[in-house]
């Protein structure tokens, strides 16, 4: 939702909006391996231990390579292409902040860190050792922010997050929106629409 209230801002058509948010979340494509793991499970009939998360995830889509990789690929779709390979990149590197910030396990030492030169190289590799749980508050606030933002533009705008999945569903959602911002104001429900 950060990347997309990004892509709002910054490109001015869906298609560019949806390229430059789809940046934001494509680095977490490395963690499909967990789905190979949980077929292997059922497959076999024994426990996972998520062998294919743990060797791909945040090594394969968390570095300048992918960075580079995805910023080209979804450029080539765009209608604004320098434009959005350059605001991908903003929202590739916002993932990477977000993952750097507040993606810790549960214990103080399950720290994640950014390993920014991989798959290519080793180095360098970035942790920040006050980083907060995947699950702490900081994380739960920073998502009400962000979502209380991203509803204001969707009333201000007429266009919403829902946009990334369907364009017919983002217009229905944003008129349920105006009706909500109509009753709640008191006025008449046609001249929110
Ligand atoms: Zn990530």
């Amino acid at each position: 939702m950060g990347s997309w209230l990004v892509a709002a801002v910054a490109v001015k058509n869906p298609r560019d909006r949806r390229l430059v948010t789809l940046a934001g979340i494509l680095p977490d494509a490395d963690g499909l391996g967990i789905v190979a793991d949980i077929f292997q499970a059922l497959a076999s009939g024994r426990e996972t231990s998520f062998q294919n998360y743990a060797r791909f995830h945040h090594l394969w889509c968390h570095g300048w390579p992918a960075a580079l990789v995805f910023a080209v690929v979804l450029a080539g779709f765009a209608r604004q292409r320098w434009r959005v390979a350059l605001w991908c990149l903003v929202t590739f590197h916002l993932h990477l902040l977000c993952d750097l910030l507040g993606s810790r396990g549960p214990a103080p030492a399950d720290l994640w860190p950014i390993c920014y030169g991989e798959p290519l190289f080793h180095h360098p590799i970035w942790f920040w050792k006050h980083q907060w749980r995947l699950d702490g508050w900081q994380n739960m606030v920073i998502f009400l922010v962000v979502f209380a933002l991203a509803i204001g533009v969707a009333l201000r705008r007429g266009f919403s997050f829902v946009e990334v999945f369907s364009r017919r569903a983002d217009a229905v959602f944003v008129r349920v929106l105006r009706q909500w911002r109509t009753r709640l104001s008191g006025g008449n429900e046609s001249r929110g629409a």
